[in-house]
């Protein structure tokens, strides 16, 4: 048999540089090669056949196959379910061990164990390293070493902890002769696994200056083309490293930034500590909430066609480009779950199918925020009011127009809701969910 031969499984991790498992691998000794799988189970579940984030995966494990050929490396890449794929793997390579990088979700937890139970059955070592969260798990504990519920204490402590030891790069690179001399391997295409394709540019992997220097005061304007990083989907798929990322927003000063990215690792930790917000409210007593779950508002609210310009212009950034700017899904989550009253789940799912950054954690936490069942969520009773939130964050509805063209059509619809009563009628049905328990 050949020498045993070092695999990384790249799942949400998909760079050579600043990677942890590929730098564990590349240092274990033996010749080192990647694996991506293209994992049925989740593009199966997928509803659309066009899909942004499947045509990104299969853009960037491309483009990881070229530049490991110009090494005279190679990836080697599988469509399937994934402990089907690794049982052919351990038949066809002679494998000493496998890395790979730590994911919290709860399947990707499963589909780990079940990955390590059957590589423990052939005697292969199964390595897990932190890698796409700056701290994880239980780095950041209260003082009563319980997980933190309440963000502004939690990012106390994260920053407290946050020295350069822990932004340190891996050293990938000063180790790549270590790489698998083999020839390029095929990579599935879109269609093989049964997709279109959507031709679509996706945004830089690079934060523009601009942004760094002025984030605190741009952020909360969605009109503006760089008040925001965009780099949402990079981070999603580890196309960009976080601690490379985090030095940038350290050496710019940028608290506010970093202040999002402490965020990101909360939510990491939340979907870690408490799984049960997959499915459930963070707080189970707003699992008691009588939903009205309109099937036609629900519709409307898809479409972007409430009457109210600022959710219609979310909605529709959303459909038309798969990303919405962060203050507007926070106006729109609010409306569909306040003044709709519909179950937060549905609009989670939504976005879900439609964000081309979309992200468990954050998602799930960025919803129940909104729906005021999460944790640190905002209180029940603040429910937005659309009319004003675009008065004050897109004050020359330039936002709107370039979403909305026809808000001033007579063609555009009423609102779908009076908002006086709309507000009164969720502050009854949380209070009543709430008195319940
Ligand atoms: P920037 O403002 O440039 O921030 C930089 C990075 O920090 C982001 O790329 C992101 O990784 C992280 N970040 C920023 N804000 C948050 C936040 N509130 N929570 C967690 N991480 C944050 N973010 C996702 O990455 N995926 C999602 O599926 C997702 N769904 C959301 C749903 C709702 C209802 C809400 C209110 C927020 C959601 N967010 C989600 C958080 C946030 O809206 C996006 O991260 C942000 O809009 C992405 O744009 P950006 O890269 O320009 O962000």
């Amino acid at each position: 048999m050949s020498e045993p031969l070092s695999l990384v499984w790249l799942r949400r991790d998909l760079r050579l540089h600043d990677n942890a498992a590929l730098y564990h691998a590349l240092k274990s000794g033996h010749h080192v090669v990647p694996v991506f799988i293209f994992d049925r189970t989740i593009l199966d579940a997928l509803e659309d056949r066009c899909d942004r984030r499947v045509d990104f995966l299969v853009q960037e494990v491309n483009r990881l196959r070229d530049e490991l050929a110009k090494m005279g490396s190679a990836i080697i890449v599988r469509y399937g379910k994934p402990v089907d794929v690794w049982k052919k793997l351990i038949e066809q390579y002679s494998i000493g061990d496998v890395f790979a990088n730590h994911d919290y979700e709860v399947y990707a937890k499963e589909r780990d164990k079940a990955v390590g139970d059957l590589l423990a059955e052939h005697a292969i070592g199964f390595h897990t390293s932190k890698d796409q969260t700056i701290f994880e798990r239980d780095e950041v504990l209260s003082g009563k070493k319980k997980p933190y519920t309440v963000f502004t204490p939690y990012s106390r402590k994260w920053r407290d902890k946050l020295t350069d030891f822990y932004l340190k790069s891996y050293p990938t690179e000063h180790y790549f002769t270590q790489l698998w001399k083999t020839n390029p391997l095929p990579v599935p295409t879109l269609e093989e696994m049964g997709f279109q394709p959507e031709e679509e540019t996706f945004p830089a992997r690079t934060v523009p200056d601009e942004v760094l220097d002025t984030y605190n005061k741009t952020r909360d304007f969605p009109a503006l083309p760089h008040g925001t990083s965009q780099l949402s989907m990079h981070l999603r798929f580890g196309t960009i490293s976080i601690r490379d990322l985090a030095r940038q927003a350290k050496d710019a000063d940028d608290k506010t930034f970093m202040n999002e990215l402490c965020w990101r690792d909360f939510y990491f930790q939340v979907l870690d500590h408490f799984p049960h917000v997959e499915k459930n409210s963070f707080r189970r007593e707003y699992d008691q909430i009588e939903w009205r779950n309109n099937e036609d508002e629900f519709e409307k609210w898809c479409r972007g066609e409430t009457g109210y310009p600022i959710v219609d212009a979310g909605m529709r950034q959303l459909n038309t480009i798969g990303w919405m700017h962060n203050r507007v899904r926070m106006i729109t989550a609010g409306f569909l779950c306040k003044h709709l009253l519909i179950d937060w789940r549905w609009g989670e799912a939504y976005f879900g199918r439609k964000l081309r950054d979309y992200d468990l954690s954050a998602n799930n936490g960025g919803w129940q925020w909104a729906a005021g069942s999460g944790a640190d969520a905002s209180p029940y009773f603040r429910v937005f009011n659309p009319t004003r939130q675009a008065q004050k964050f897109d004050s020359k509805a330039a936002y709107i127009q370039h979403w909305v063209p026809d808000v001033d059509q007579p063609t555009y619809p009423q609102p779908i809701v009076e908002h006086t009563m709309a507000r009164q009628r969720a502050i009854d049905a949380y209070k009543k969910a709430v008195a319940k328990v």
